[in-house]
């Protein structure tokens, strides 16, 4: 008998980023700002002192400590990942057991259904509204219905780019036995994080990652739980997780704080001109059916056919994500956002 590839993995196609030659790239929600001089000397003096006949350090101390202080929160509560991509397959292949109910929300970021189905949970996905907000109420009947082990949501949302408030995810933490697994992927971009609450809760991890406001290059996320949880996560990641390399750019990176608020800064700044720009627009195009206030990197935007407008800004040279009835815009730089904003100002009734 040949070798058969098993069920769940038979009808999967690798990962395709959009390739080509386009002059602006707003589709992967990167922040657009490059290290200045300061910051790529202080990568380069890393990445010398980096032993690299060794292994890395299993647990990241000093990253760990880079990040504990910059958000305030205990090393002791924090694991390193590559990626939080790589700490959400931890969390659901072994905090989960195969056949737990998984809820998950929709819209929201596609990975948690994939690591979900890979790990072979029943997966529950909870429809938005039409607002498109996370409804704690309809998350906890659904908990309750299917009597589900873990929950798995981001806030800001991507892509709807809207934020949970912090107090409705605080109600849903404390209404539930289950595992609430707070994404936060965007959450430098706002205001409503509950990272200095998680730690004391039984059943809460917040995810963290690099690659939104500082570099998507380095792969490197964070999870942020109590100790009980956190000692689980370090147990079933690989050993040497985080390379040498991304541990030390990481810990540079992170210890610039004065560098990364004026980076956000100036992604906050560009936001609200963008968004300025496309409510503008608004008003004088029915295809553009609503502009969402965003507490994210990017805009998210309802139009009457996404799809078209999707290929012809890229015919254009600018690369967006769509998404059926929506367009996901990242911020980009000031030259960027005028010549999409343009762009669309042409292409739209
Ligand atoms: C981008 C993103 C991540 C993952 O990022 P990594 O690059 O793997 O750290 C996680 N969650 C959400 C919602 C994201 O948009």
């Amino acid at each position: 008998m040949p070798y058969e590839l098993c069920e769940k993995i038979k009808n999967m196609t690798p990962y395709e980023p959009i390739n080509g030659d386009y002059s602006i790239r707003l589709d992967a929600n990167e922040s657009f700002i490059a290290p200045n001089k300061m910051l790529q000397q202080k990568i380069q003096d890393a990445v010398a002192q980096v032993s690299f006949n060794r292994y890395p350090d299993a647990l990241a101390v000093e990253l760990c400590k880079a990040f504990s202080l910059y958000y305030r929160v205990g090393v002791e509560y924090i694991t390193a990942g590559n990626g939080s991509d790589e700490l959400i397959s931890v969390i659901i292949g072994s905090l989960l057991q195969k056949g737990d109910t998984l809820i998950t929300l929709s819209p929201d970021f596609s990975m948690y259904r994939f690591y979900g189905e890979m790990a072979e949970m029943n997966m529950v996905t909870l429809k938005k509204g039409e607002s498109l907000e996370v409804n704690v109420d309809d998350i906890l009947k659904a908990a309750k219905d299917h009597s589900a082990k873990a929950i798995i949501f981001s806030t800001p949302c991507n892509p709807t780019s809207l934020v949970t408030d912090k107090n409705e995810v605080l109600r849903l933490i404390n209404s539930t036995d289950m595992l609430v697994v707070v994404d936060e992927a965007y959450m430098d971009f706002s205001n409503q994080s509950i990272l200095q609450e998680a730690v004391s809760f039984d059943n809460v991890i917040v995810l963290k990652t690099c690659s939104k406001a500082f570099s998507a290059a380095i792969r490197l996320g964070f999870a942020v739980a109590n100790k009980r949880i956190t000692n689980a996560l370090r147990a079933a990641k690989s050993p040497y997780n985080v390379n040498s390399v991304t541990q030390a750019i990481g810990a540079a990176i992170l210890n610039e704080a004065d560098y990364n608020r004026d980076c956000i800064k100036q992604v906050l700044q560009n936001r609200a001109e963008l968004y300025q720009d496309l409510t503008d627009l608004a008003l004088k195009k029915a295809d553009i059916i609503k502009v969402y206030k965003s507490e994210t990197n990017f805009i998210f935007v309802e139009l009457q056919d996404a799809k078209a407008t999707h290929a012809a800004l890229m015919n254009k040279g600018i690369v967006v994500r769509c998404f059926n009835r929506h367009l996901r815009i990242t911020v980009g730089s000031k030259d960027e956002n005028k010549a999409l904003v343009a762009a669309l100002d042409e292409l739209l009734k």
